[in-house]
């Protein structure tokens, strides 16, 4: 096969996507705006760590990558909250069932994977520092600019995988006319800071190693996921303005009290806290959703790009690399006839569907971690579908069936999970105390749902 794909963006969605080209025999030409990520450390505000759960590990197998990322993963378990009294512990399990987890993994070590695979085939080629500019979707002929030159370059097919603020998607919206492109962006109130608490003077985890920490409180949360350094990168989302805002943290005086006041545990845990504060960029979450994500079978938009979420699900990168995943097996299943144009409609119109229902998932998680998990009835639903999965290995919680059941699409775990979720809220809320549960009674209810 010599036809030569283009992939703009060498985050995590383009090295994966590139490495299942070059595997299939594409000659493909990588293009990153960045320099290499191997070489020039550049997480600072986007999320040093990620949560990689069971549809990026699936996308991960694809490519043969899903066990070395495991090796350099950190399992968590459940949810360690933080209460607001006295700090106070509890440990909400992900799941019942004892193999399922999520897995704390580096998104500078995870994109250094895929790359250094990518780079074994000789039919890839990945230019770093070159910038896309511009697109003409008609005759798929890409612009960058590489150190002050402009260079044109033309591909079979021009993948987008160039992020939330995607230069190719923008291209898409200056013709959107021709092709009746929709697009959406829905910024969140909250914006979010990454912050650290760094190994104890021992070198050891200061927290719970195998969690994924919440401190939800009244408007404003934290979370913390554990790193391979016996660190934790804590992220901080509050309003951007307001009274409880970052705007107004705006002195190391008003950030240590605010600390001091509402995360009295994790202050004391947070020795760099004022300096990680001011050098460290507050930035804005929002939600991108657009279509058609492909053009005349030239151009096509995947992961951020074509589908940015709030990070409240932990699924942006597994939706991403599950797009990957879901191409391919178009891909297999068209290898006669081939024809990009059939390939990338069929592949916008299974997707579509699915990455708005985990957009919309992850605003609704938003709020559930910030303000539910404070809540007692949020607590005995969960312990209750915790006892559920434990004993009835037939039932899947909402989060289990978006984040352990891959078979399942996202809109089938959206539909499925929030009929349960209000079930069961009611029910725990019209529990009598000291009643007994019929769970056999209970099970059968919620398989009529
Ligand atoms: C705070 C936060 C926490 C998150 N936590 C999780 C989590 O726990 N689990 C999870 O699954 N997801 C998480 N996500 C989402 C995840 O980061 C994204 O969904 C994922 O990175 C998408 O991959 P991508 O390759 O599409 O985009 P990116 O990873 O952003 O990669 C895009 C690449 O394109 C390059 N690029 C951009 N513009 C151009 C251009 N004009 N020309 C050439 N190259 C360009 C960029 O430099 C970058 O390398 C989180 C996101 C945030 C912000």
């Amino acid at each position: 096969m010599e036809q030569r794909v283009v992939v703009v963006g060498a985050g995590l969605c383009g090295s994966l996507l590139a490495l299942y080209l070059a595997q299939k025999g594409y000659h493909v030409h990588v293009y990153e705006k960045r320099s290499d990520p191997r070489i020039h450390f550049q997480s600072k505000g986007r999320s040093i760590n990620l949560a990689l759960s069971d549809r990026g590990l699936a996308g991960l197998q694809l490519v043969g990558l899903d066990k070395k990322a495991l090796e350099i993963s950190i399992p968590m378990k459940g949810r360690q909250i933080h209460s607001a009294e006295n700090s106070k512990l509890s440990f909400l399990p992900y799941s019942g069932r004892e193999q399922e987890w999520i897995n704390s993994i580096s998104r500078q070590e995870l994109n250094h994977i895929l790359l250094n695979e990518v780079e074994k085939f000789s039919n890839v080629n990945v230019f770093f520092n070159h910038e896309c500019v511009a697109l003409d979707t008609i005759t798929g002929t890409l612009s960058m600019e590489c150190e002050g030159n402009m260079i044109h370059t033309k591909g079979e097919v021009i993948f987008g995988t160039d992020g939330a603020n995607s230069a190719v998607r923008q291209a898409f919206l200056k013709q959107s006319a021709i092709y009746q492109f929709n697009y959406s962006q829905q910024f969140l109130e909250a914006g979010y800071k990454e912050l650290e608490i760094p190994p104890s003077d021992s070198d050891n985890f200061r927290l719970e190693k195998n969690a994924l920490h919440i401190w939800p409180r009244d408007g404003f949360m934290m979370i913390a996921l554990p790193n391979l350094d016996k660190s934790f990168t804590v992220t901080l989302f509050m309003p951007l303005k307001g009274e409880l805002s970052f705007e107004n943290l705006n002195s190391s005086d008003r950030v240590i009290a605010f600390f001091k006041t509402h995360f009295p545990d994790a202050y004391e845990q947070m020795p760099n806290l004022s300096d990680d504060f001011f050098n460290n960029p507050t930035s804005s979450l929002h939600t991108v959703k657009c279509f058609p994500w492909q053009v005349e079978g030239k151009c096509v938009l995947l992961g951020d790009a074509a589908h940015a979420v709030v990070p409240f699900y932990g699924q942006g990168m597994n939706a991403s690399f599950e797009d990957v995943l879901v191409l391919s097996q178009i891909i297999e299943q068209n290898s006669t006839n081939f024809e990009w144009k059939n390939i990338l409609e069929l592949f916008q119109v299974r997707r579509k569907q699915n990455t708005d229902a985990i957009a919309d998932l992850a605003v609704d998680n938003f709020y559930e971690m910030r303000d539910a998990t404070a809540d007692p009835f949020f607590h005995k639903k969960r312990q209750l579908e915790i006892y559920l999965e434990q004993n009835h290995s037939e039932y899947f919680s909402k989060y289990s069936l978006v984040t352990f059941r891959e078979d399942l699409s996202y809109y089938q775990a959206m539909t499925q999970g929030r009929k349960q979720d209000k079930f069961l809220m009611e029910f725990v809320k019209n529990l009598q105390k000291d009643e007994s549960i019929n769970y056999n009674l209970l099970l059968e209810k919620i398989s009529l749902l």
